[in-house]
């Protein structure tokens, strides 16, 4: 049993990864390849000067992998409730986790899929996303969302953000206290 799964490894999923696996827990990714930050070419993004999409997307999925994080490839088909958590269908087997994050982008056809509220997208080209609260919460028990697919933004900078906010969220409902991740500069 996972803690935390994750769908999507673009900014949301990838920066939501980092703090979950850091934080000790259990994690696992599922990307299928058809994000859209691949395509992206950043000179907008705090802390980097320039960088292609998939430079970025790569070295996220290396930060999350550092801290324990599994990245699996593959497309998640269906979610329903098992015993104590959630089960995740994919084309590469069943896995169980306790909390789901959807950071699948543009793509809400798996949240339509198994039900999840949603509701009309306020960015250009996103005509629905799912309809989470201002934590991240959707209309599911255990089921969360972030990044694009949340209605946040179509801007990564934001969309990472949106994802740690999401896990700072998931781990601190875990925890039963507010986390915080702070690392302090070695003298
Ligand atoms: C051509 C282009 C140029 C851009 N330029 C910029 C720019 O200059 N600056 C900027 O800030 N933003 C730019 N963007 C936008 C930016 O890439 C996105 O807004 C943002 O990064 C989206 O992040 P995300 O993590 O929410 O989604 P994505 O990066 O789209 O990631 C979605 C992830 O979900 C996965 N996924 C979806 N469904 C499933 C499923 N069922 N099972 C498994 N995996 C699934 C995909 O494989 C992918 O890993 C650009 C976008 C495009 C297309």
């Amino acid at each position: 049993m996972y803690d935390i799964a994750i769908i999507g490894a673009g900014p949301a999923g990838a920066s939501a990864a980092i703090f979950a696996a850091k934080a000790g827990k259990k994690t696992i990714v599922f990307e299928n390849n058809k994000g859209m930050t691949r395509r992206a070419w950043f000179e907008n993004h705090y802390g980097i000067e320039q960088m292609g999409g998939p430079e970025l997307v790569d070295t996220g999925k290396r930060q999350a992998e550092k801290f324990g994080a599994e990245i699996k490839e593959a497309t998640v088909q269906n979610i329903t409730e098992s015993e104590g958590g959630l089960l995740l269908e994919t084309d590469g087997g069943s896995f169980q986790a306790k909390y789901v994050l959807f950071a699948t982008g543009a793509s809400v056809d798996l949240a339509e899929r198994i039900g999840l509220a949603t509701r009309p997208g306020t960015e250009p080209r996103i005509k629905t996303v799912i309809d989470a609260d201002a934590a991240g919460k959707t209309s599911q028990a255990g089921i969360w969302a972030a990044g694009t697919v949340a209605g946040v933004s179509v801007h990564s900078i934001i969309t990472a953000g949106d994802g740690a906010k999401a896990a700072i969220n998931i781990i601190s409902e875990m925890n039963g206290e507010r986390y915080v991740d702070h690392d302090v500069l070695k003298a």
